[in-house]
């Protein structure tokens, strides 16, 4: 989910404009808005994800999404629910993703993903069970944590994170970003 850029105020339907609005602290900025007898600001509140660093039989699995380039794999990631904890959410989407049962969580840290607007909850867990893969991925690789590359953005922040806690030294995978890349899976 990215930015969105209303046009028209999708509360009245007038024609939304740039104006000078003061937030909850009384600082000014330029938002998106409608009139001040509707009330409509378009904030830009960032939308939160999670993200799943998971090991299994002490390698970590990576995955690639069927919309991305052969080569490109990264972690299991997806939108929380309404009203859902992040750790259930990371749970569920280990489960969805690819079949796996999560007996540990940990949170590694929260990783802002400007392209989209995101901020990714990341976790480490730990995941037993047979890899059975979802719709939406199209294949994984398993690798030694100490052969991990982190990605120098939101997802492979938290990779590299939970690498220096663990001591394991890295170097940074240095491809450009994805441009396809659509990180929900
Ligand atoms: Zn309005």
């Amino acid at each position: 989910m990215s930015l969105e850029t209303f046009s028209y105020c999708p509360r009245c339907a007038r024609p939304l404009a740039d104006r000078a609005i003061k937030d909850i602290e009384g600082l000014v900025s330029q938002r998106r808005a409608c009139t001040d007898e509707c009330g409509y600001v378009q904030w830009g509140n960032p939308v939160p994800a999670v993200g799943a660093i998971v090991e299994h039989e002490g390698e970590i699995i990576l995955a690639r999404n069927a919309a991305w380039p052969e080569g490109f794999f990264a972690l299991v990631t997806g939108y929380l629910e309404a009203r859902e904890d992040p750790r259930r959410a990371v749970v569920r989407e280990v489960k969805e993703e690819l079949g796996l049962d999560v007996f540990e969580t940990n949170l590694v840290g929260n990783y802002i993903f400007e392209r989209k607007n995101e901020v990714m909850l990341c976790y480490h867990v730990v995941a037993r069970g047979t890899v059975t893969l979802g719709n939406e991925l199209a294949e994984y690789r398993r690798c030694k944590p100490a052969e991990l590359r982190p990605w120098k953005r939101a997802t492979g922040l938290a990779v590299a994170d939970w690498m220096r806690s663990r001591g394991l030294a890295f170097e940074w995978d240095e491809r450009p970003a994805l441009r396809a890349e659509n990180e929900r899976t």
